[in-house]
Order: structure tokens, then sequence, then C-alpha cells
């Protein structure tokens, strides 16, 4: 695919600024929960690294209610770098909804998308794009070296791309790493909410999109801390249960309740005729086998609850996008332009 090579002037000799380019070719996303420390350096490597191509671009970092200062300093900085667009969410609302927002912000042909604490290397992006190029609609970066604490990342991470493996249709080391490459009409289809971000691309491929991975580097975090914990990697795990479960199944519910209605029912009459065959067929009693009953009660009730729950999910969700509420507000949006900032409802 060429046309993101085409006829543009290198940086150096184009004014570039999110005002004076109509689209830039490409709009480089970072979802910022305080990353104070992060932010010059993170903000001069995605220059440098996107120097190196020909390619006009935008760079919006979507603040997502941070309390150390990042805030201030991306008013600051994107008062007067003409490149840079900050677009300041009034609370924190999460990772996913951070970037939700830089997307309906972009204007690129392509979006790309990374964290902002530098553990994902911006020196990548022009690797992603080229790989694009050869007829991809999503690139999604492969941590093949991952720099996270092993136990309560790289396990959880594990076990979430086995089951998303098996899960969908999309094979992929990685699902989880945020630098990836979007063509813009596949990033607008996908409808983002929870902690969706991670699942991008089997959205994606849900929608039809072609999609690939390749190495990325990545780095130890330097600077703060990590925003995940167990109570995040739980909410993840559910996503994930409920996207799966949607795409499978939602068409054809009763394929799902009734097979497990069917099973339950199963076990509880086999029970029974066991429970039947031991009073008169052996003469036994039965009273004294609560095992067997709490058994058979702990089966059904799990197997009810689970139901029941991925059912209220799926309503829930409904009833969110029947309500067509935006998953998150914009305080401000802040460029050189407007640096005194344009407010928005
Ligand atoms: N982030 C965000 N909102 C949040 C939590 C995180 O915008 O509520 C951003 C964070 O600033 C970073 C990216 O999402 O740029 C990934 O977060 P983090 O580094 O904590 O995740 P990890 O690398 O541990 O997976
Ligand atoms: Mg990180």
């Amino acid at each position: 695919m060429d046309s993101l090579h085409t006829s543009v002037e290198p940086f150096s000799s184009h004014p570039l600024s999110p005002e004076t380019i109509e689209t830039p070719q490409i709009s480089i996303v970072v979802p910022i929960y305080n990353e104070v420390e992060s932010l010059p350096r993170l903000i001069e490597a995605i220059q440098n690294s996107l120097e190196q191509t020909s390619l006009t671009y935008e760079l919006i970092c979507v603040d997502d209610g941070s309390r150390d200062g990042s805030t201030d300093l991306l008013r600051k900085l994107a008062a007067t770098n003409p490149i840079l667009k900050a677009v300041i969410l009034r609370r924190n609302y999460g990772q996913t909804p951070a970037m939700s927002a830089g997307f309906n912000h972009s204007r690129g042909e392509v979006i790309v998308t990374l964290d902002g604490d530098l553990q994902n290397d911006p020196a990548d992006i022009p690797m992603l794009l080229d790989k694009l190029n050869e007829g991809y609609d999503v690139v999604s970066g492969w941590r093949k070296n991952r720099q996270d604490k092993a136990l309560t990342r790289l396990l959880p991470s594990k076990i979430a791309n086995w089951i998303i493996g098996r899960m969908t249709d999309v094979k992929l080391h990685d699902y989880g790493c945020s630098l990836k490459a979007y063509r813009a009409e596949v990033a607008a289809d996908l409808k983002l909410y929870g902690e969706l971000h991670r699942f991008l691309p089997a959205l994606a491929v849900i929608e039809g999109a072609r999609i690939t991975e390749i190495p990325v580097r990545h780095h130890a975090r330097q600077f703060g801390h990590s925003k995940y914990g167990l109570d995040r990697t739980f909410r993840v795990v559910m996503d994930l249960l409920t996207i799966s479960f949607i795409k499978k199944f939602l068409t054809r519910p009763m394929h799902v309740f009734g097979l497990l209605g069917m099973l339950s029912l199963l076990v509880g009459v086999l029970s029974g005729m066991y429970l039947t065959f031991l009073k008169y067929g052996l003469g036994q009693s039965i009273g004294d086998r609560p095992l067997l009953i709490l058994a058979v009660l702990l089966t059904l009730t799990g197997i009810q609850l689970f139901s029941f729950g991925l059912l209220a999910e799926v309503l829930m969700r409904t009833y969110h996008e029947s309500q067509n509420r935006p998953i998150y507000r914009v305080r401000e949006v802040v460029t050189t332009k407007n640096s005194k900032s344009q407010h928005l409802t």
C-alpha cells in the first residue's frame, strides 16, 4: 500500500500542525494516567521516530484524569508544540475509554497506539507502518522479551492469551500489547468499553480485518508504577468471556442455555435415579449421603449462576449501548491554535 508514502514533504520542510494539515497521514494515540516523568522523553522519542519517515502525523495524548501534574504539563506542551494535541478527560475512566477518546479525535488514515510509560519503544513505529503497507488492516506488536513482573502480569497474560487464542479465530502471541497500528476505518468500526482494548485484534477480525503480528521491543517501566492490579486482571477476564460469548452465541442463545440446561438436567436425573436405586433397590438410606446432594446442588447452582451472570452482563452492555452514553467525557482539547483551551462537554 503506497498511499501512505505519496507526495508528502519530509517533516523538516513541512510546517506541521494539527491545524495546518487537513488530514495528517498518521495519528499517534497515547493514553496518559500519571506519567509526568515519562512525558517529555516520550514526546521527543515519538517525534524522532516519525521524522525518520516522510509521513505527516499528529500526536494525541489523552489525559485520563491524572493527579501527578501530567495534565498541566500536557496543557503546556500542547500549547507550544504544533504536533501535539492534548485531549483532557474529566476524570479517570481507564485505558480503554482513554484510547477510544484518542481514536475519536484522530484524523489520520492510520492510527498508531502505544503506552505512555516508555515501555513500548516509539522507534518501532516505522516498522509497524511498513508492515501495514504490506496489506494489513491491523498490525499488532508482540512483546517477545516482555519486561514485566512474572507472577502478577506475565502469568495472567499467558492465560488470557491462551483463552483468547482458543475462543477466537485470531492466533496471536500477545493480544495485550498496546503498540499497534490500525487503518482508521477499521478502528472506527470497533466499539470499545470495559477493558476491551486488549481484545481489539479479536474484535477487528470479527469485523473482517486482516491482521498480523510483529515482534517489538519492550522496556521495563522507568518511572511511576503500573496501574494494573488483580482487580483489573479479573475485569479483563470477564470482558474476555463476555465478548467470546457474544460473538459465538448471542445469535442463538438457546443453543448455549439449552445445552447447559439439558446437561444439568441429565446430571440431576441421573443422581435422582441413583438415589432412588439406592433407596428402593438396595434398601439403603439416602439420608446419610449429604455429600452427593451437596455436589449436585453445587453443580447446578454453579451452572445457573454462571449463565445468569453472562446473560446479565450482555443485557447490561445492551442497555449501555442503547443509552448511547459516551464512555468518557472531555474537559478540554488543547492545541497550539487554542492554547486557552476549548471547552467541550
Ligand atoms: N492508563 C490510562 N488510564 C488508566 C490506567 C492506565 O490511561 O486508568 C495508561 C497508562 O498511563 C499507560 C497505559 O495506559 O500509558 C498502560 O498502563 P500501565 O503501564 O499501567 O499498564 P502495564 O504496562 O502495566 O500493562
Ligand atoms: Mg506499562
